[in-house]
């Protein structure tokens, strides 16, 4: 993805902005030298999980049922290979695979029930020309508005939920979006909720007016910052646990002196 809309405008989005305040180097190896990263098994996990809930929602709700959900595993993982040859040598064991995958979707099942609310938006687009500098953007997993109007943001996540006290900073993404949506129709989303498969747990939140000012001022700051690293293209690595994960540590300056 380009770092800019065109040669003076920031590309913001929830995860750009923790890309890089996780670690401002590999901000940079991503965003702005657009490094190539070979597919990451758990994000692919994620993703296959993400199309099933995604296309259960096709179904009407009395089908909508951990048995449906299971049966469209197979086929979207095929689409998905056939999308990404390089995963068939990357999985080498696909019962191993696939089961895993059926315990995340049998999980959401104990989490929500389908069969009781209609999804008005999957995979819904929200941007806005946050200012003259700054377009902002991303992707919902979710947005159901229910007949009263009001409306809920949802986020599925394949991982474990944060320890207590982190809350807040997983929260922050759905704040974006609440704020985009906000932006975009005037309305401030009753609920935000973070539905974690790997441990069975939800977070959730309901946001207030002073909350998405605060995620403004936040998203202000991180633009900043990130236009002062590419005025004095200056990005330091950020050295944590998250390198034992990164593609790019080989190359790092951080474990490479
Ligand atoms: S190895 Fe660590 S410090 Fe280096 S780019 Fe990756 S996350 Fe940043």
């Amino acid at each position: 993805m380009l770092p800019y809309v065109n040669s003076e405008r920031l590309r913001l989005s929830p995860s750009r902005v923790s890309e890089f305040e996780n670690c401002p180097q590999l901000y940079k190896y991503r965003v702005i030298d657009q490094l190539p990263q070979p597919p990451s098994l758990d994000a692919e996990r994620g993703t296959l999980v993400h199309t099933v809930l995604h296309d259960l929602f096709e179904s009407p709700a009395s089908e909508r049922t951990p048995q449906t959900a299971l049966d469209l595993l197979p086929s979207r993982w095929k689409a998905q290979m056939e999308n990404k040859p390089e995963l068939l040598e990357m999985v080498t064991n696909e019962k191993e695979w696939l089961d895993r995958a059926s315990a995340l979707l049998q999980t959401y099942f104990t989490l929500e029930d389908p069969q009781k609310f209609e999804a008005t938006h999957r995979e819904l687009h929200l941007e806005n020309d946050f200012s003259e500098k700054i377009y902002l953007h991303g992707y919902v997993d979710r947005l159901d508005v229910a007949p009263t109007g009001e409306v809920r943001i949802i986020d599925y996540k394949t991982g474990k939920a944060p320890k207590p006290g982190w809350e807040e900073k997983s929260l922050f993404q759905l704040r974006v979006y609440a704020l985009l949506y906000f932006k975009m129709n005037n309305v401030l989303p009753r609920i935000l909720q973070l539905i974690y498969l790997g441990d069975a747990k939800v977070i959730k939140s309901t946001p207030t007016l002073s909350d998405l000012a605060a995620t403004e001022k936040t998203l202000e700051r991180v633009a900043k910052d990130i236009f002062a690293s590419i005025d004095k293209d200056y990005w330091p690595p950020k050295p944590s646990r998250l390198c034992d994960w990164c593609f790019f540590k080989p190359i790092c300056p951080a474990h490479n002196v």
